[in-house]
């Protein structure tokens, strides 16, 4: 008999596994369709020899200390700042829109306040801001959302931004000064060893046994246990009762070259041409030191395994209704990106699974407490 079936072996699975194995001694058996732990954050070792990310490039960075020092537990790190160049009018120019940006682009020399004063003569104030668009435009004005957003987005999301909800772009930042660091996160830091050795890491416990390559629905039935933890897709877990909730897929197309270094940055976004959307190096991710490099492209599809919720009130709408019936099961613990129907980054869905331990022991504590 197992205290917990865990369906889905990433972040959020695994933390729970984790916690609930050591914490509270329970017996977990976690599961996963896929052939591997890790769920989207997957790495592994190609036919050459190179440390690639299966589901596309997964950069860690947090804010929350317990966050970083939960994971420590599991791994040593390694500092890892990450850039980002896009293709723009044919040159490459650092993306989040900075000093250094503006002044390659337009061959000019401005200073810090320049720039300022630039932005502010090109931005076109919005009373409401209500799309994507109006996020941006009020920003940066037209051409330079023109030329680094709305194709982009278009790509990514299959609508135009005009059409698409405000949080989408909501955390596009502008820097008048010269850092061109993708993200300003106190932590920012690479597993040394790679997520799936942190996985790895994290599951190694004699209370915690691992099954793949099956869906929880094989098993269910055949196997006791007392509550469940679910990562999946909350609509798939009621039988798309109330439709389907719509995601952006992605195609990945993996490649090996025969030379050290393909691109100058980690990752070259394509806005306007081709396409993908961007060409990740993980050698710069990993510092892994090899004679031949990996990247891979993004293509962004309709259909396809689910990665991105599309946010627009349509969808919210439709989840509403699936909260209502998860809110009614309470023998069952929803947790994750898929079953909350939300964007997460990785630390957010541990700081997510987390807090729902914390629920989970005191419960228990509680429990202990009035049987004795
Ligand atoms: C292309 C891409 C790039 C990303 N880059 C970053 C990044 O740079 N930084 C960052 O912080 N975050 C990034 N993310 C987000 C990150 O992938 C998620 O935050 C994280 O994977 C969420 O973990 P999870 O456990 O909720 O879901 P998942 O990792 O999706 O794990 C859920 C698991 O459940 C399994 N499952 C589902 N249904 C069943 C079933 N019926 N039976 C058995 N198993 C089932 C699935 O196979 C899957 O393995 C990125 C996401 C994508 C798509």
């Amino acid at each position: 008999m197992f205290d917990y079936l865990v369906v889905g072996a990433g972040f959020a699975g695994s933390v729970l596994a984790e916690r609930l194995a050591n914490q509270l001694d329970k017996k977990v058996l976690i599961i996963d369709r896929r052939n591997h732990i890790g769920g989207n954050a997957y790495d592994h070792y190609n036919n050459d020899g190179v440390l690639v990310h299966k589901y596309g490039p997964h950069i860690f960075h947090t804010n929350s200390s317990d966050v970083f020092e939960y994971l420590s537990l599991f791994t040593e790190w390694r500092h890892y700042e990450h850039r980002v160049l896009a293709s723009v009018d044919g040159q490459l120019v650092p993306i989040p829109i900075n000093l250094n940006t503006i002044n390659k682009l337009y061959g000019l020399n401005l200073s810090a306040f320049q720039l300022e004063e630039f932005l502010a003569s090109v931005a076109e104030p919005r009373d409401k801001i209500l799309t994507s668009e109006d996020v941006v435009v009020s920003k940066v004005g037209r051409e330079l959302y023109e030329k680094f957003f709305r194709n982009y987005t278009r790509k990514q999301w299959g609508i135009d931004p005009s059409e698409l909800d405000r949080s989408v772009t909501a955390r596009v930042p502008t820097r008048i000064n010269r850092d061109d660091r993708y993200f300003t996160d106190t932590y920012q830091a690479m597993p040394l060893y790679g997520f799936t050795r942190m996985f790895e890491n994290m599951l190694n416990h004699p209370n915690i046994k691992i099954m793949l390559n099956t869906d929880y629905r094989e098993i269910q039935k055949v196997i006791s246990y007392k509550e469940m933890i679910y990562t999946g897709p909350v609509d798939e877990f009621f039988d798309y009762r109330f439709g389907k909730l719509p995601y952006r897929s992605l195609a990945f197309k993996h490649e090996t070259h025969e030379r050290p270094t393909f691109q100058p940055a980690p990752v070259v976004n394509y806005p306007n041409e081709h396409p993908y959307t961007r060409v990740t190096e993980f050698k710069y991710l990993t510092g892994q030191e090899h004679a031949k490099t990996s990247i891979v492209y993004e293509f962004p599809k309709a259909e396809g395994d689910p990665y991105y919720p599309i946010p627009c009130p349509e969808n919210a709408e439709i989840y509403k209704k699936y909260k209502a019936l998860v809110d009614a099961t309470p023998e069952v613990h929803f947790v994750g990106r898929l079953a909350t129907y939300k964007y997460y980054n990785m630390d957010q869905v541990v700081a997510q699974a987390l807090t729902i331990f914390k629920q989970i022991s005191s419960k228990e504590l509680l429990e202990v407490a009035v049987n004795r």
